[in-house]
């Protein structure tokens, strides 16, 4: 796989021309198929077409009466028109003859869901008459076909009702379901492993000492990735030794998709997913015109080649953000979304923002979608060790790399962090 690759060293490179790269070395995996409830959140490998129509037959809107229209011409509430009631037909019953034929004076009771009885025009709802048993009285008149879904009229049959590359929701399982299918074919779920590198690092709720702090990054990240539809694989730390963590990642690439490292791409002395790779030429180094996140680390891992690696940095915001920009659209790519990268929302500053020069800057803050027009309200600093204003956030306020402030009131573009239904 080849991949025209900049930024080392030299000249930056921009968000977009990162995220092409990322998107450019995914594929999207093989076709599975799988019970409804265990494709949610995978996306569909081809075009569903439609057996049958919905509904597949015309049935009753409400609980009432069916009858003739023309019947109740007259019903007012001065003049109630009284039929006999000749059957009853409730939801699963097969309807036409065996539950009555509606006949000019007659009508047959029907529960929402049931066939319409051969001969009736309409549905009068139960609340427009007595309720009556053997005999009913109607106080209103009714047009035509009120009342009747017609057979046809959500889908006809032979339509395409999704199309391949659409994600599996819970709306999606309700037509699939609608239209007869208990298996659905999807692409395989992208396996990801997630590590963090750091001897500073302690798994969380084990006893920490002074100068040590808890891993964050590979449980943020995985819980990140079980939300985008992968499945995460967790490795708990690695150590800041080149040789273990070169080791640990060649052992992984044989069970993963991709693989996202934390820390150690930077400039330190210590950057241990740096040497680690410092003779191996699948994975580069860049620096990417963005803050947070500024240094990252991708290419291909494995005996094969065929295993995505991401290194993020290893702040757990830059981490976090870096995650959504470039590991999310390519696992997006993997599971055959048609929709990779997250849509924008427009909103306006309710404060006045900084951002660095040359540089686009992901804000924390919220996105308060309630009003018109949406608002973006910052939370906590800009510096990327602030986990807490991380916690805060449910959006990203995006600002150019031309820009170094927005005035509050002005338009900003936005980046929610949470849902992954788009598409
Ligand atoms: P690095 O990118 O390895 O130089 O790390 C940058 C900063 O992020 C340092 O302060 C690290 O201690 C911190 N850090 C690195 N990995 C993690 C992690 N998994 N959880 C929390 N903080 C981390
Ligand atoms: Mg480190």
């Amino acid at each position: 796989m080849s991949i025209r690759w900049g930024g080392e060293g030299g000249e930056p490179r921009s968000v977009e021309q990162h995220q092409a790269d990322a998107v450019g070395l995914a594929r999207p995996l093989a076709r599975v198929e799988l019970p409804l409830l265990d494709a949610l959140g995978t996306a569909l490998c081809t075009d569903v077409v439609a057996p049958w129509s919905l509904p597949s037959f015309d049935n009753s809107a409400m609980d009432g009466y069916a009858l003739r229209s023309q019947d109740v011409r007259v019903a007012g509430n001065s003049d109630a028109v009284r039929l006999k009631v000749v059957g009853d037909v409730a939801a699963g019953r097969a309807g036409g003859a065996s539950s009555g034929t509606v006949e000019p004076g007659s009508c047959v009771r029907i529960m929402t869901g049931a066939p319409i009885p051969l001969g009736a025009d309409a549905v009068v709802p139960v609340e427009w008459t007595d309720a009556g048993m053997d005999h009913v009285t109607v106080t209103m008149p009714c047009e035509s076909g009120s009342n009747i879904r017609r057979a046809g009229e959500d889908v006809a049959a032979g339509d395409v009702v999704l199309r391949a590359g659409t994600r599996v929701g819970p709306s999606q399982v309700a037509l699939l379901a609608s239209v007869g299918m208990g298996r659905v074919g999807v692409h395989r779920r992208p396996r990801v492993a997630v590590v963090s590198t750091g001897s500073e690092l302690v798994e969380p709720g084990g006893q920490i000492h002074r100068g040590e702090i808890a891993d964050a990054n590979s449980l943020a990240l995985a819980s990140a990735v079980s939300a985008s539809g992968a499945e995460a694989i967790r490795l708990e730390h690695l150590p800041d030794d080149p040789i273990e963590v070169f080791e640990a990642l060649g052992r992984l690439a044989a069970e993963a998709d991709v693989i996202v490292t934390s820390g150690g791409v930077s400039m330190g002395a210590f950057d241990v997913v740096k040497q680690a790779f410092a003779s191996y030429d699948g994975v580069r180094f860049v620096r990417v015109a963005m803050r947070p996140g500024m240094p990252q680390a991708i290419g291909m891992l494995g005996d094969d080649r065929d295993v995505l690696y991401f290194g993020l940095p290893g702040n757990p915001v830059s981490a976090r953000v870096s995650f959504e920009l470039f590991v999310l659209p390519a696992i997006r790519t993997m599971l055959g979304y048609s929709s990779v990268f997250r849509p924008f929302v427009a909103a306006r500053a309710a404060s006045d923002l900084r951002s660095s020069p040359g540089k686009i800057e992901y804000l924390r803050g919220r996105l308060d979608a309630g009003v018109d027009p949406a608002v973006f309200v910052p939370v906590g600093g800009r510096g990327s060790h602030l986990i807490a204003g991380m916690a805060g956030a449910n959006a990203l306020g995006v600002v150019p790399e031309h820009e170094v402030s927005v005035a509050a009131g002005a338009r900003i573009m936005v980046l929610p962090l949470s849902g992954e239904e788009w598409g």
